[in-house]
């Protein structure tokens, strides 16, 4: 600082000093103590401060307190169903070959035509030969000389149906014309029957390859030319000789021995099964099943059963 600032604020000290000094003495002046009371003046009588009222502060308003806060979950964002693996679908099972679910053949013919007289029922099987030697239904035609439709009388009470044609039938355009017709034959002799008392007929019409037994499809497709013959010829009795005709008139899958020797029926008709003669040659002990169902057959048709064995 400098000499002549210091010289004006000595001076400025010394005339507030002798300020005070004379306001004091006067009165004019009471020095306040800290805190708030003047100091007495001289010759005044020290007074006691009354006693500073402290402001009543207002009771504090308590603040509502905060609504308790319900714990309340927050919503959770929704969540991605869990993931579930899938087994990827197998693929659908590949159904069995028809051949082996389907039956063998359909449901039977339910009702017949009216019946016909002699000469119409001749002329009307000519006409279901005519169509079974036009035929082409199924895949057996490809492979024929030629259909095999019947043969024996178009007036017989007794129906013989077999099988299929074989070889010799193919060849020849008859059924049971081979060894099996060999042996049918001498059956009927046994029977004291012959071609004129039968009518002979097979399921299928045209040979199957290699003589294998015919097809689901194939029976289905031929049968309905049997169906006819049947329900022109009307006979009294028919006899299923072996498997195919059996599963096809009586609809029935049983074994043959449970089958054989017994009277079933088709359409209201007697049908006795029994034994294929082809069967009959390669198992000759089976053929006394044969002679006795004969003999039931003999029966059912009023005739005599011949004595002794075939
Ligand atoms: S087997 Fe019967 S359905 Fe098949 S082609 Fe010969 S006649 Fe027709």
């Amino acid at each position: 600082m400098a000499d002549a600032d210091r010289d004006e604020l000595a001076a400025l000290v010394r005339g507030w000093t002798a300020h005070f000094e004379w306001g004091r003495e006067s009165g004019a002046i009471a020095l306040r103590r800290r805190g708030g009371a003047s100091l007495p003046t001289a010759g005044e009588a020290p007074r006691v401060a009354a006693p500073v009222e402290t402001p009543r502060v207002p009771a504090a308003v308590e603040a509502p307190s905060p609504a308790p806060v319900a714990h309340v979950v927050a919503p959770q964002p929704p969540r991605a169903p869990p993931i579930v693996e899938v087994a990827k679908p197998s693929p659908a099972p590949t159904p069995p070959a028809q051949a082996e679910t389907r039956p063998l053949f359909e449901e039977p013919r339910r009702t017949f035509a009216p019946v016909v007289y002699a000469e119409e029922r001749a002329r009307l099987l000519t006409v279901v030969e005519d169509q079974a030697r036009e035929c082409r239904s199924c895949r057996l035609c490809e492979g024929r000389n030629q259909s095999v439709f019947a043969r024996g009388s178009t007036n017989a009470e007794l129906f013989f149906v077999g099988e299929a044609p074989g070889a010799d039938e193919d060849r020849i355009g008859k059924p049971f014309v081979g060894a099996a017709g060999k042996l049918l034959d001498r059956i009927l002799a046994a029977m004291k029957m012959s071609e004129d008392d039968v009518y002979i007929a097979n399921v299928i019409k045209c040979r199957p390859p290699n003589n294998r037994p015919p097809e689901p499809d194939e029976a289905a497709a031929c049968g309905p030319f049997l169906e006819r013959q049947i329900e022109l010829l009307r006979p009294k009795v028919i006899v299923a000789w072996g498997r195919t005709p059996t599963s096809f008139l009586l609809k029935k899958t049983e074994s043959m021995t449970r089958l054989r020797g017994r009277w079933h029926e088709y359409m209201g008709i007697p049908v006795l099964v029994t034994w294929h003669p082809a069967y009959l040659l390669r198992n000759p002990d089976a053929k006394k099943d044969t002679w006795a169902d004969m003999k039931l057959v003999l029966e059912k048709l009023g005739r005599p059963a011949p004595t002794g064995r075939a």
